[in-house]
C-alpha cells in the first residue's frame, strides 16, 4: 500500500503533512482540499487543509491527534512498545478469534498507529 500523494510505502513513511492527509481521507473520512493549483503528486511539500478551511491535524507527529485515529476502532486495536520500538495492531473485521492482521512498526507511537490503521482501513498487510 502506498501514499496516494508521494508513492512512498505505508511502512516507509515518515510523519509529515502529506501522510496526514492520506490519514484525514481514508481513515477518518473527512473530505481534502489542497490549497496549490499544483498536481499533488507534483508537489508533496503542498499545505494540506480540509474543506472547512481547517489545517488537517498531524496524526502522524503527535500522539494526541494520533489517539483519534486509534479511538476511530477502539475494539479492533492494541498497542505496544518493545526494544525495537512501538507496535500498533488492527484485526480484520468479523474475525473469531481474532489475528493481529494490520501491523504498524515505528520509533514512534503515533507513526505506528498511523501506519496500522492505514493498513487496516485498507484490508492491506
Ligand atoms: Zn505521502
Amino acid at each position: 500500500m502506498n501514499c496516494p500523494h508521494c508513492g512512498v510505502h505505508v511502512d516507509e513513511h515518515e510523519a509529515s503533512s502529506c501522510f496526514d492527509a492520506w490519514i484525514a481521507a481514508d481513515v477518518m473520512e473527512l473530505a481534502i482540499a489542497y490549497s496549490s493549483e499544483k498536481a499533488w503528486y507534483e508537489d508533496v511539500e503542498t499545505t494540506f487543509v480540509t474543506l472547512l478551511g481547517s489545517k488537517i491535524k498531524d496524526y502522524s507527529g503527535d500522539i494526541a491527534a494520533a489517539w483519534q485515529v486509534l479511538m476511530a476502532h477502539p475494539e479492533r486495536v492494541t498497542i505496544w512498545k518493545d526494544k525495537d520500538g512501538w507496535t500498533c495492531c488492527f484485526y480484520a473485521m468479523g474475525e473469531a478469534p481474532p489475528i493481529w492482521r494490520y501491523k504498524g512498526k515505528a520509533t514512534t507511537a503515533h507513526l505506528a498507529i498511523c501506519r496500522a490503521a492505514i493498513k487496516a482501513t485498507k484490508e492491506c498487510e
